[in-house]
């Protein structure tokens, strides 16, 4: 399938991989919005999170509770980070295979694009 991150998981693109299990894989970001930001993606290929069905209902579970452990490894889930499914056009997808962004070791702003809608 012609898909980034297909090709990330089948190993045809490199990736700094931190975590890997049957379901799941996350790896860094390669464009980092903070000091930690990875990737927490399934391997199965699901292009938004308008695709997800009952039977994703384990793999996006699980894909959320490998993101609190790798908060946890990281040593900031007590100060807090962020954990994000961008969709589609409005939420800033761009690469359509759904991705749990993982944020951390910094302060983030909210809500976002808040400078923006001030000078509406
Ligand atoms: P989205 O905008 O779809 O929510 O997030 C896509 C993310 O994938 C972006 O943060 C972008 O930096 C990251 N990304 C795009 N291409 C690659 C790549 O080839 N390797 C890695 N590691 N990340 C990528
Ligand atoms: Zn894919």
């Amino acid at each position: 399938m012609d898909c980034l991150f297909c090709k990330i998981i089948r190993e045809e693109i490199p990736a700094k991989t931190i975590y890997e299990d049957e379901k799941v894989i996350a790896f860094n970001d390669i464009n980092p919005q903070a000091p930690f930001h990875a990737l927490v993606i399934p391997r199965q290929h699901i292009s938004t999170l308008n695709d997800i069905s009952e039977q994703d209902r384990e793999v996006v579970g699980h894909m959320v509770m490998v993101a609190a452990r790798l908060a946890e490894e990281q040593g900031f889930a007590s100060d807090g980070y962020r954990a994000v499914f961008n969709c589609n056009n409005h939420g800033g997808q761009t690469v359509f295979h759904i991705h749990l962004h993982v944020l951390g070791g910094k302060a983030m702003g909210w809500p976002p694009y808040q400078a923006k809608l001030k000078s509406l």
